[in-house]
Order: structure tokens, then C-alpha cells, then sequence
């Protein structure tokens, strides 16, 4: 599928053209920091599949796995965009709200639900791990 998006001052877009290898929620501690209590919403693309345009920012944190985490924002707007993980470099999170609508991408993983406030609400029929599940697989049949 080909997907495009950009952040709020749409100083940076984004060009996707690839099959989704996972769609996400994750409602780790540090994602409830970005999404504003809630959980972030992710599409996992391959690397090569995601052309960036525009100045992007970034910040890195060694994770509780001891991989380094790199989440990429707007320097200007602070849209999160990316993320991704030193252990994968083939593999991109995309942050969903990025991408320009109309697009079938839906999270269907809840991860992290161990540290979901008591309020949250997670859809039953999606599948859930209490912390980080396995990374899925790189091919995309
Ligand atoms: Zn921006
Ligand atoms: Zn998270």
C-alpha cells in the first residue's frame, strides 16, 4: 500500500509504500508521556519502505531490553513520527497520526497493558501482551 503523512505545521512529510508488518497500541510508561496519558498507536513498516522529507529531530533512551530506543519528532511542532529500535534497524514504527486519512490501519496488539492506568479501556477482541511481545517477522507475506 502507498500511504503519505505529515506532522501538524507539515514542515515534515512522510511517503510509505509497503505492507504494514504489525499495527499496534502501546501503553508503556513513556508513550502515555507522549500521547497525553493515552497510548500511542503504531504501524510497523520496514526501513526501505518509508521515505522522509523535512528536518526531523530526535531523541534515544536505553530501554529496560538494553536496546537503544530513538523516537523521532518535528523539531518545529513536536509531531511524533517514528520510533525504532537499535536491536531492528530494518524495522520503523510509524506513529499513526501522522498519516493522512483515509487509510485501513487499525491496531489489532495492545502491548504494555501491564502499565495501562485503571480507566483504560482496551478492545477485547485485540491481542494483548502485559509488556513487550516479540518483534514480528520482516517478510510481509
Ligand atoms: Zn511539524
Ligand atoms: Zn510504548
Amino acid at each position: 500500500m502507498i500511504l503519505t503523512g505529515r506532522c501538524s505545521c507539515e514542515a515534515v512529510s512522510l511517503r510509505i509504500d509497503g505492507e504494514p508488518l504489525a499495527v499496534r497500541q502501546c501503553w508503556c510508561r513513556r508513550c502515555q508521556k507522549i500521547a497525553a496519558g493515552g497510548p500511542t498507536h503504531n504501524a510497523i513498516f520496514r526501513t526501505d519502505a518509508i521515505t522522509v522529507e523535512g528536518e526531523v529531530a530526535s531523541d534515544s533512551y536505553l530501554a529496560d531490553s538494553g536496546n537503544t530506543l530513538t523516537r523521532w519528532h518535528c523539531p518545529t511542532c513536536a509531531t511524533p513520527l517514528l520510533a525504532g529500535s537499535s536491536a531492528r534497524p530494518e524495522m520503523r514504527v510509524v506513529r499513526l497520526g501522522v498519516l493522512d486519512p483515509p487509510h485501513e490501519l487499525k491496531p489489532t496488539i495492545a502491548i504494555w497493558t501491564s502499565e495501562a492506568p485503571d480507566w483504560a479501556i482496551i478492545d477485547p477482541t485485540m491481542q494483548a501482551f502485559p509488556a513487550q511481545p516479540p518483534a514480528p517477522p520482516t517478510s510481509q507475506s
